[in-house]
């Protein structure tokens, strides 16, 4: 019988070439989102099972993620043993919409049978608005987008490559995407 050794769900996952050893990054146990929806731009799944010599060496199980009544991701998972009798899977699921708060649930499952389930809250927080900046390419400086966005989403939201014009600093016109942005800062941005 399949047993699960490890399960963690995370924004991201890093395997060592060298070692081969996983560093699991950023584990999600709660969301603070300002305001629904929002787009959980990646999860990152972490699974570890070990199977007993009589168990088959491929595993097929299904991983299936629900919020509330509705089902968001019901995904097949694959595991090749080889000749292990432990084995490993990283799955990455990217932009996951989130419409209700409530609780969000992963569950792993080996045919019928349920192998182990991971709890996310998804929690209203109160919303704090911020304007997104970015640094000016022509003067260097911090200038408004025009976009303000609640804090507690702007991790998580995924922006279209935006432009703007004028630029307060240069007067010309710039387009920026999500690596470009940062929050402003508590203190007045001159
Ligand atoms: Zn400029």
């Amino acid at each position: 019988m399949y047993s699960l050794i490890f399960y963690s769900v995370s924004e991201g996952i890093s395997i060592d070439s060298r070692t081969n050893q996983a560093t699991v990054f950023s584990i999600l146990e709660q969301i603070n989102a300002g305001a629904l929806p929002i787009i959980l731009s990646k999860v990152a799944i972490y699974i570890v099972i070990a199977r007993e010599a009589t168990d088959l060496p491929d595993f097929t199980g299904t991983l299936i993620m629900t919020l509330g009544e509705a089902q968001l991701v019901s995904q097949k998972v694959v595991c090749n043993f080889k000749d292990q009798l432990k084995g490993r899977m990283v799955i990455d699921l990217y932009g996951i919409p989130l419409t209700t708060f409530g609780k969000l649930q992963i569950k792993l499952f080996d045919d019928q049978r349920l192998l182990g389930t991971k709890e996310v809250d998804v929690l209203q927080a109160p919303a704090i608005t911020k304007r997104i900046m970015i640094r000016c390419p022509v003067t260097g400086k911090p200038v408004p987008t025009g976009m303000n966005v609640d804090i507690n989403s702007f991790k998580s939201l995924e922006f279209p490559r935006n432009t703007f014009s004028p630029c307060p600093a240069c007067g010309q016109s710039h387009s920026w995407e999500k690596k470009d942005a940062f929050l402003e800062p508590d203190e007045k941005v001159s």
